[in-house]
């Protein structure tokens, strides 16, 4: 069987590994990066960053089942391809106790390494966090921390790359059951995975998914700032801005970042014009300023030398899960990571890849 994947992102590269790992033809068909945002005119995608946060803690218990499924298979993605894309660095999620026990309650079973933190604990531990009054945390050592989520898609392309599959770098301007259309060719194939993360729905030509603009910070921190966090986990903490802090994390301009994010709206992009517009215009200033006031009340004394915002999306589905599903015979769809997609994006493609290959379990 020949099983196109459109879209190259998290999700459709785990894809395209999974279905060239179980003996069928693949090709993964989409773009790469574009180096000049503000000019590009073509899609873009969520995984654009070094950071994401991974972690089998959840109180949502469907991401924690495909997050511990995707934390355990991280070693085989690294040594099938060869790309090094996980730091084990820890992650804390904090909260009150009802927050705190609806994690307990959604990763029972699933052996998760998970110590439970008071705010004592929290404090001796990490020093410089300034946790809210009545939080408690959850903390997982090991198997947790960050990944780059470009060398994720990039050691998923190689694994698959090594099991077979062909890649083809162009946008999709169509698809229907068992065939896709690109600028260049018209591709047949028995079956086809729509992966297209927010550029689904325009795919699909239909109107599913909600895609919402986000913005993100990032602060440089220096050598001394870096050695003061050195055992700053991941961080989650409940809020009503759901905001997250990476540890510093080194890009490819050579410099330690320590990024966040938090959104205190939800701003609907309504069609691909308005994601497009998005990306191109760098993203919301105002939203950035917020990001670091909200940086320096958890890290109270951050010292960060210079500090900038960039844009992305989140893609969600009416019930926050994962649309994985045939659409109609030989169209599925593989979309809506429900900005949580990253860390388990191994076992989103796996699922997709099953309902693909009719071996779904
Ligand atoms: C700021 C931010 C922070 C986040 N933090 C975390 C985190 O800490 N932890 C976590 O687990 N998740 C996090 N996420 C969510 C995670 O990044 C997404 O859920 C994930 O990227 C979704 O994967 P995807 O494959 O659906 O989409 P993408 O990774 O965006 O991939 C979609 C792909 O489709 C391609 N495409 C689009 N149109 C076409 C077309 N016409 N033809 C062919 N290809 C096309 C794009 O080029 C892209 O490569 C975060 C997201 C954002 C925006």
């Amino acid at each position: 069987m020949t099983i196109a994947v459109v879209g190259a992102g998290l999700i459709g590269s785990a894809a395209a590994r999974h279905v060239a790992k179980a003996g069928h033809e693949v090709v993964l068909i989409g773009p790469g990066e574009p180096t000049d945002f503000a000019a590009h005119q073509g899609a873009f995608a969520s995984h654009y960053d070094e950071g994401r946060i991974t972690r089998m803690n959840d109180r949502r218990p469907f991401y924690a089942r495909v997050s511990a499924a995707s934390i355990r298979r991280y070693d085989e993605i690294e040594r099938e391809s060869g790309v090094p894309f996980f730091t084990e660095c820890g992650a804390l999620m904090t909260g009150s106790s009802d927050y705190i026990a609806a994690i307990g309650a959604a990763t029972a079973g699933l052996d998760v390494e998970s110590e439970a933190l008071d705010a004592e604990g929290l404090a001796a531990r990490f020093p410089f966090l300034a946790i809210p009054d009545g939080h408690t945390g959850a903390y997982e050592a090991r198997h947790a921390g960050h990944i780059s989520p470009r060398n994720l898609v990039a050691a998923q392309q190689e694994a698959a790359r090594r099991h077979g599959a062909v890649r083809i770098v162009e946008e999709a301007t169509g698809v229907a059951p068992g065939r896709i259309t690109t600028p260049s060719q018209t591709i047949e194939v028995d079956k086809v995975i729509v992966a297209a993360g927010g550029w689904t729905d325009d795919l699909l030509g239909r109107r599913a998914l909600d895609v919402y603009a986000r913005t993100v910070a990032f602060h440089e921190i220096g050598p001394a700032e870096a050695n003061r966090l050195a055992t700053m986990p991941s961080l989650v903490m409940e809020s009503d801005d759901d905001i997250y802090i990476l540890p510093p994390v080194r890009y490819p301009d050579g410099k330690l970042w320590l990024k966040l994010g938090g959104d205190p709206t939800d701003d609907l992009l309504p069609d691909k014009k308005a994601i497009t517009d998005w990306f191109r215009s760098g993203g919301d200033a105002a939203r950035g300023e917020y990001l670091t006031e909200r940086v320096l009340q958890v890290i109270p004394s951050l010292a960060f030398e210079s500090r900038y915002h960039k844009p992305c999306v989140t893609t969600w589905s009416q019930d926050r899960l994962p649309e994985i599903r045939r659409l109609e015979p030989g169209l599925i769809v593989a979309a809506a990571g429900n900005g949580a997609g990253a860390k388990c994006s191994d076992e989103l493609g796996r699922m997709a890849a099953a309902v693909a290959t009719g071996d779904e379990t």
